[in-house]
């Protein structure tokens, strides 16, 4: 058995209260390691850190938190490899999508990185002569990071670099399923030498880590990735004491297929969008809303292809689709799955059960036609390798059809038409939307996020990071 993986709190690696195991999705008898789970006082004592590091880190030089973060960027490139083979095997989406989402995370640290240099204030006339005004930018101070499963590296980088890079002090609390990848990219920043107290690491339950966080006065902004009703719960909580938010939730994203698409790209971004990475995650396109002159076209190929995609070990070289992340996501991949047929759509496509040489989560990417909008799997999160067809008869009816729900992440068109095309990205009540591209795959330097129940607060990413990471100041002088 490995060794025991500690928590980082106030510059030391500390045992937690209890431990977890980290299981591999593709190989139950696999696991990859032994998790620190810290307590409420071992999270009120991060949070004390964080505090108490918060002068001095606010004040260091740009040019200082420049060179640690282009620092931890570069040693997270070097080592994306092994770093997304350790992804892989914890959260199961293949190797290839591993090694990319940690190339990814080292990508995003250099970005802030530069951003460190770039925090420009304003200076205005004053509407009173002889007067300065001037309004500048300061960090926020300690910010509780709170991270869901399915980006095990990408998320927590694209939360901490902007949260470091502006100054402000840091609480990590990953997701329970996946405290290998939060752990590696830790170590990584602790060994790059950051001041004492300025990061630490709270591995440990969203009831009680989560909570602390959320919570605590001291805890100055809690920037949260994961579901909607958790996300709910803590907007709910920390509004009581007025704490700044930023909260990504679900989707159900639509990718729009009109009778002029080509039919090829439609196939590939329905596949990459609504199954790779198993389905698991928030951009993935779960509603397929196709018109009627392509559609049976578009159905009877893409029940092909999903046929020929190899669902089995993330790690082995070919798969295609990686195990569902566990027990749990899957009887929910499944129970949706059954509700929809129940509701009267037809399952033409995988949704079963698969064996593989080693036993794990594996679920036949499924296809679900003769869909509804109004059907509790064209209206939930369902997050798994399953999506759905409606059937619309013109543009104007995949654009109302793609707008009706309670979400706004990413939302997508398959056209030829300029004119279509042009008109969605006007249309659509997405945050993001995507042409003849899928609606999950996004850049790193330009705003991720959702409109709705999707998302509540300033985007993510890119500079637009700064307005959750960041205050303004006006300040007046009279020379
Ligand atoms: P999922 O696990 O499906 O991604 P969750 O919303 O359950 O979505 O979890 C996302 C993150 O929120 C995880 O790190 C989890 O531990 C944390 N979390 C869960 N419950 C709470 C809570 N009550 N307060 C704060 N954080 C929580």
């Amino acid at each position: 058995m490995t060794d025991l993986h500690r928590n980082y709190i106030a510059g030391e690696w500390v045992a937690g209260a209890d431990t977890a195991k980290n299981i591999n999705p593709s190989d139950l008898s696999d696991v990859i390691g032994v998790y620190a789970r810290a307590d409420k006082a071992q999270a009120d004592a991060a949070i004390g850190a964080a505090r108490a590091a918060f002068p001095s880190w606010a004040a260091s030089s740009v040019q200082d938190r420049a060179n640690w973060l282009d620092a931890i960027g570069n040693t997270i490139l070097a080592r994306k490899d092994e770093l997304g083979r350790l992804l892989s095997r914890e959260e199961g989406k293949t190797l290839p999508e591993g090694v990319g989402e940690a190339a990814r995370a080292g990508q995003i640290f250099k970005f802030f990185a530069g951003e460190t240099l770039r925090l420009a204030g304003e200076k205005i006339p004053s509407v009173r002569p002889g007067i300065d005004v001037e309004v500048t930018r300061e960090p926020i101070g300690v910010i509780g990071l709170i991270t869901p499963w399915n980006f095990p590296i990408a998320i927590p980088a694209w939360k901490i670099a902007p949260a470091l890079a502006y100054g402000n002090c840091v609480v990590f609390k990953p997701a329970e399923l996946v405290p290998g990848s939060a752990w590696a990219l830790a170590e990584i920043i602790v060994n790059a030498g950051v001041p004492k107290g300025v990061f630490n690491l709270v591995m440990g339950r969203g009831s009680i880590v989560g909570e602390a966080l959320v919570n605590d006065r001291r805890v100055d902004g809690i920037s949260f990735t994961g579901s909607v009703a958790t996300g709910r719960a803590i907007a709910a909580k920390a509004i009581q004491r007025m704490a700044k938010l930023q909260l990504e939730m679900g989707g159900k994203n639509p990718l729009i297929v009109l009778d002029d698409a080509d039919l090829a790209v439609a196939l590939n971004c329905a596949i990459n969008g609504a199954y790779f990475s198993t389905g698991q995650r928030c951009t993935a396109s779960s509603r397929l809303i196709v018109g009627a002159g392509i559609h049976d076209r578009f159905v009877s190929a893409l029940s092909d292809r999903l046929a020929k995609l190899k669902v089995d070990d993330a790690l082995a070289p070919g798969t295609d689709i990686g195990p569902v992340v566990d027990e749990a996501q899957l009887k929910q991949d499944l129970d949706y799955i059954g509700i929809g047929q129940k509701e009267g759509a037809k399952l033409v496509a995988g949704g079963q059960v698969l064996e593989r040489s080693k036993k794990g989560h594996y679920l036949a990417p499924a296809l679900l036609t003769e869909a509804t909008n109004a059907m509790r799997t064209s209206r939930e999160e369902i997050f798994g390798p399953v999506a759905s067809v409606i059937r619309v008869q013109d543009y104007d009816e995949a654009v109302s059809v793609a707008n009706d729900t309670d979400f706004g992440l990413s939302a997508g068109i398959v056209t030829t038409s300029l004119k279509h095309a042009s008109h969605f990205k006007r249309a659509s009540e997405a945050g993001m939307v995507m042409v003849n591209l899928p609606t999950a795959g996004v850049d790193y330097h330009v705003p991720f996020g959702g409109r709705k129940g999707s998302s509540y607060g300033p985007r993510e990413q890119g500079r637009y990071a700064r307005e959750f990471f960041t205050v303004v100041k006006t300040a007046y002088t009279l020379p």
